[in-house]
């Protein structure tokens, strides 16, 4: 054990380190819809090597049934009580990479969705919530601290405080971690109510209240021992209005036990000397294999083959959160006025998608949308590229930009949230930086900073040095867990 570690545990008369309960909708490689999936499957593993008992549990989404079926144990089931109803709650395990997952099993909350939107997700989450904290006597491990995910666990604290008295669920340390603050679980009171039998007093706004709605993520604010975001930048940021989406009065008033430990990306995974899918892998020492993916990136995406040509690429999730409308405003003056390609990978709102297929059919041969979801595809989008592009209204970590570092792909981002905090502008007083970045949310900003990178890109000697600086950043996992591990300490 650390030093560190064991001077904590000494000053609250322990010996031993916590053992951690994480709960989450989804868990990667399991079942995964975005970064909160990585997050949750990453984070145990460090964990343990800290000397933390770290375990999981998650609903077992019919994904996982299919894939997994054959290696779970089924531990035990009983029926959870949600309201009147009365629901069938099995509880398997499943043994990962050394870690251990429970799996929350009922077919009719998991099968074809992980998330099934609108109010039956309501019900969908209250189901889980209720099965976990119920489980947690039986399970084969006690936990220290219950670790909360998002708003689809963020009644647990609070369930677990205000009904569980005298049971273990009342004792327990509360952590909240949020990722992503836009999404709250807002619902009327009366469902909530007939679902998870919250009493009336609560239904106010020093309680789950906002907006005339019960907001699951704001009970979990209310009643978590500690909170969490994804890096100190969206720590603060959550705490003004423009970001907090109606919680900044809550987050104001908990700002001592909140805190911001950023991400990180599985160095293993994402790694251009090891990448099985890449053309050609390189290092930053060699970058020629940089070269060949980037022509077979182009020859992938119907581009003209010029090495001499920058290209500036972006793998999103295409909404506004993630910049697109300053993308809208600027793309077409960017493709006539610079000497430039551009590669787009990303699904998302019509809008956008039918935006950037006709972008390609005006600029074809120097621009191409993929619309879709390729995990494949999007190692050699990051790989071939020479910037990538993440101007995004908020963002509350983001784990794109760090990949595309590691890949020798430049940045260039706007400076809200985790990207604040990873990508370091270029200074061209004293030539330090691994990235661009500009400040406002404007369009015309992004294109200027846009063409200062391009102009970059002309002067082998300082992409070198932004490249070597970028891809040298470190961005594993394993910072992450210390402070995940100091957190959960600081709890006991
Ligand atoms: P968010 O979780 O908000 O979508 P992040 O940057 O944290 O954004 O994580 C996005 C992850 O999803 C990255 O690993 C990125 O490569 C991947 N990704 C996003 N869109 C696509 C896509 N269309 N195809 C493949 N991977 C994608």
């Amino acid at each position: 054990m650390k030093k560190e570690f064991r001077d904590m545990l000494k000053e609250r008369g322990r010996s031993e380190m916590p053992a951690v309960l994480l709960v989450a909708a989804e868990c990667a490689p399991l079942a995964k819809t975005g970064g909160l999936a990585d997050v949750v499957g990453t984070l145990p593993k460090d964990l343990k090597k800290l000397g933390i008992d770290a375990r999981v549990i998650v609903p077992y989404h019919r994904v996982i049934k299919e894939k997994y079926g054959n290696n779970v144990e089924h531990m035990f089931h009983f029926f959870a009580k949600l309201g009147w109803r009365c629901e069938y709650a099995g509880i398997e395990k499943l043994e990962l990479d050394g870690v251990i997952i429970y799996l929350v099993d009922n077919e009719r909350y998991f099968g074809d969705r992980i998330y099934l939107g609108e109010q039956a997700e309501g019900e969908q989450y209250a189901f889980f919530q209720r099965a976990v904290l119920d489980a947690i006597p039986n399970l084969d491990f006690t936990p220290d601290v219950v670790h909360c995910n998002d708003w689809h666990t963020a009644m647990i604290p609070m369930l677990g405080k205000t009904q569980y008295a005298g049971g273990i669920q009342e004792r327990l340390r509360y952590l909240l971690t949020i990722h992503n603050i836009a999404y709250q679980g807002k619902f009327g009171f009366d469902y909530v109510q007939d679902l998870l039998e919250v009493e009336d007093k609560y239904n106010t706004p020093e309680f789950m209240e906002l907006n005339g709605c019960a907001d699951f993520l704001k009970a979990g604010c209310v009643f978590a021992d500690r909170i969490n975001t994804v890096s100190p930048s969206y720590a603060n940021e959550i705490k003004m209005p423009y970001y907090a989406e109606g919680l900044e009065g809550i987050l104001n008033a908990r700002s001592a036990q909140l805190t911001g430990i950023i991400n990180g990306i599985d160095k293993k995974v994402y790694n251009p000397h090891t990448d099985p899918v890449l053309p050609a892998r390189y290092d930053r020492g060699h970058l020629k294999g940089k070269a060949q993916c980037k022509r077979a990136l182009q020859e992938q995406m119907g581009l003209e083959l010029r090495e001499d040509v920058p290209l500036v690429a972006m793998v999103t999730r295409m909404t506004e959160q993630k910049g697109f409308d300053l993308v809208m405003h600027v793309l077409d003056d960017l493709m006539a006025g610079e000497e430039v390609q551009f590669v787009l990978l990303g699904t998302g709102d019509a809008r956008f998608e039918n935006f950037m297929r006709e972008a390609e059919n005006r600029w074809k041969g120097r621009l191409c949308a993929y619309i879709g979801y390729n995990e494949a595809v999007s190692h050699l989008v990051y790989a071939g590229s020479d910037f990538f592009l993440m101007p995004s209204r908020f963002e509350p970590c983001g784990l794109s930009q760090m990949i595309a570092m590691r890949y020798g792909s430049l940045p260039i981002v706007r400076e809200t949230g985790g990207l604040r905090d990873t990508v370091q502008p270029y200074n061209r007083f004293n030539g330090e930086g691994n990235g661009f970045s500009f400040a406002n949310f404007d369009a015309w900003e992004m294109r200027a900073t846009i063409h200062n990178a391009l102009q970059c890109y002309r002067n082998p000697e300082i992409m070198q040095g932004l490249i070597g600086r970028a891809m040298q950043a470190d961005f594993g996992f394993e910072n992450s867990a210390m402070e995940y591990a100091r957190t959960y300490i600081w709890m006991l």
